[in-house]
Order: C-alpha cells, then structure tokens, then sequence
C-alpha cells in the first residue's frame, strides 16, 4: 500500500490548527489514492493521540538531539531523510510560513517540485489542484507529474475534523544531522501578548488609517477585551507608528479566521483582504459606502468609527448590566 506522509507543523509540542487541517485534508486524500495516512513528527513532541484522532494509522518519530527546537534546515532535512526512507507516494503539510518553508527545504534537498497553497487536490497518475498565488489574488491551475507530490494545503481553507480514529503505530527514525543544519535555530521565545493571539482570536476587532492616531485605538481595545478578542490593525496603521507589526492583518502580516471580523476604517486594499477573508462574518464600519471592505463585508455600518464603536461597547455593557 502506498503512503501520505503529512508532516505536523508544531512548536515544541503545540500543535497549531493547521496541522490539524492537513491531516484532515491528507485524510481524505489518502482514501482517494488507497495510500495509508502517516503523521510525520519532528522532535520529541507526543502528538501520537491526536494524529490517530484524526485518522493517521503511523507516526514517524524524527529524532536527533539537534531536533529539540525548530531550525528550517534541520528540519527538512530531517525530513528529507525520511523522505528517502519511507518512499511514500506523497508528503503534506499545511501552507502556513513554517509549513511551507519545511517542505521547500524537503523539495530542494530531493530535486522534486513543490505545489504550495492549494486549495483542492485531485490525486491520481497526474495531480490536478488549485492553488493560491500573489497573496491570494490569483487561482492557478496546476499538474503534478513528480513519483514522489510535495504539496501544501492553504491555512485556513478548510475546516479541521477529526475522524478515522486510528491507533497510530509509532515508528522512530534518527535522523543523521550535524551542526551544518543548525545555522538558523530557534534557541529563545519572547511573548510579545498575552491571552488569546491574533490568528486564533475568535473576535479581531481592527483599526485602519481612518482611526486617526495612536491613541484612539483605545476605544477598539475596549470593545475587542469586552469580546474576548483581540486588536489588529492595517498596514497604513503600522508604517504610521501607532501599533506594532504583530498586530497587522494581510499579505505581509497575519492571516486570521475569527468568528467576527470588525473592520474600523479600513479600506479593504487586496493585500489587507487576503488576511482576513477566511473570517466567518466581517462588520465594516465605514464612512465610505462604496469602500472594498465595506462592499465584502456581510454586515456593514456606514458612519463615524469614532461614535460608532464607543456606542457598540456601550450597549453591551447596558445589556451586560455593567
Ligand atoms: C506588497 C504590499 C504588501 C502589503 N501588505 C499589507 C498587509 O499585510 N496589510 C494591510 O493592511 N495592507 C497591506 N498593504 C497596504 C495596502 O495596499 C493598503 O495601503 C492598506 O491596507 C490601507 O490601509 P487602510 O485601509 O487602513 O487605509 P486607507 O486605504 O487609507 O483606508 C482608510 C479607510 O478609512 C475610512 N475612514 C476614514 N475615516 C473614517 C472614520 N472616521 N470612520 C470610519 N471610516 C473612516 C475611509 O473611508 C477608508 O475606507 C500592502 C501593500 C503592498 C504594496
């Protein structure tokens, strides 16, 4: 029987939810190619449970005391290695920035192309998929001919389910590394927020260059602690200084998927759309009827942020009874 290896993004054991969407993707595709569904973990990290959650019937421990931490070199080629070893028919992983970088150094390691960011994925002797191109403003067509299909699924194109529970048998590889693969290593973390972080949010309440300034985004803070949720903001807001790139949504800043998306005077330029259409529901409040955002947005108000948001905070606390 043939194999999909579907190779599990996650930091020191924290497995992201798009880790989770590949293996439910790789799910189905597996099926589809009669190919057994294998979870590849690089490190020490227990994921065997939630990998058989989610139907994978192996998981190929990758080991190496160079592996204790992410370092993009090590880990393709770790799982390059792998790769050789196992010969499976396919390997995935979901197309967030480490997801992809893992599988670019795994297909340059093997001189095999790499389809990244699909959206649909039809397996067969030749590969048929769609994928994302230019920051999501383009849907391209795309054949792949290669004995061994690197792909990556788009974050965020679909939802994660569990399903197949399998008892996965755990297979240990030790992976032959030396210090030529730890050049770029993560050896620190610092926690720039606390509570819930911008991409898993369910609530992003957001603030664009109609805000105005630093300071007035303390009414969106209000509203977005009263949500659960977090502040994000557009690009014009981060080049003006008045809140940090972490905080940015779009092509050159966050990706996001919250239940409710509240867009504060933002535009809604492609680059800052790409970052927040996978939300379930956007509220645009805008002065501007004819503004993109407002226009995409399934819920819309057309007035002031400024009276606006101060007003929604506040018939939430009536309401509340606070
Ligand atoms: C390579 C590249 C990458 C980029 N990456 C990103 C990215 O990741 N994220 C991103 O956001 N942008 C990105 N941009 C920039 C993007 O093109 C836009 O310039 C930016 O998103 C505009 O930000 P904005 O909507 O806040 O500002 P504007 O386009 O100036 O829009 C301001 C909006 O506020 C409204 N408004 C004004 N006053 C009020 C008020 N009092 N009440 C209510 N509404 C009001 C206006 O009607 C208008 O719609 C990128 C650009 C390039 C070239």
């Amino acid at each position: 029987m043939s194999i999909l290896l579907v190779v599990l993004e996650h930091d020191r054991g924290d497995l992201p939810v798009g880790s989770l969407e590949a293996l439910t993707v790789g799910r189905d595709l597996a099926a589809s190619m009669d190919a057994s569904l294998e979870a590849v973990v690089v490190g020490d990290a227990d994921l065997t449970a939630v990998a058989g959650e989610y139907g994978a019937t192996a998981v190929h421990q990758v080991t190496n005391e160079m592996l204790a931490d992410y370092g993009p070199d090590a880990w393709g080629e770790a799982v390059a290695q792998l790769v050789r070893s196992v010969a499976p028919a396919a390997v995935m992983a979901v197309g967030t920035d480490r997801g992809n970088e893992v599988m670019a150094q795994v297909a340059a390691r093997l001189d095999l192309p790499f389809v990244a960011n699909c959206l649909s994925v039809e397996a067969g002797d030749t590969w048929s998929m769609t994928r994302v191109q230019w920051g999501g403003s383009l849907l391209e067509d795309s054949t792949l001919t290669a004995d061994t299909k690197l792909v990556s699924f788009a974050h965020h194109a679909i939802e994660a389910a569990p399903g197949g529970a399998a008892s996965p048998t755990v297979k240990t590889f030790e992976a032959d590394l030396d210090h030529s693969y730890t050049a770029t290593m993560i050896t620190d973390r610092v926690v720039l927020a606390s509570g819930v972080t911008l991409s898993t949010a369910p609530v992003v309440v957001s603030g664009g260059r109609g805000v105005g300034s630093e300071d007035a985004f303390a009414p969106l803070e209000e509203l977005a602690e009263l949500l659960g949720g977090r502040v994000g903001c557009s690009r014009a807001v981060t080049n003006n200084g008045w809140r940090p790139h972490s905080d940015q949504v779009g092509q050159t800043g966050t990706r996001i998927a919250p239940e409710i998306y509240i867009a504060c005077g933002i535009s809604g330029a492609i680059q800052h759309w790409v970052g927040a259409m996978a939300s379930k529901n956007i509220l645009a409040i805008n002065t501007d009827s004819d503004a993109n955002m407002v226009t995409k947005a399934g819920y819309a108000v057309i007035a002031d942020l400024h009276e606006v948001v101060p007003a929604i905070s506040a018939e939430i606390r009536r309401r509340r009874g606070q």
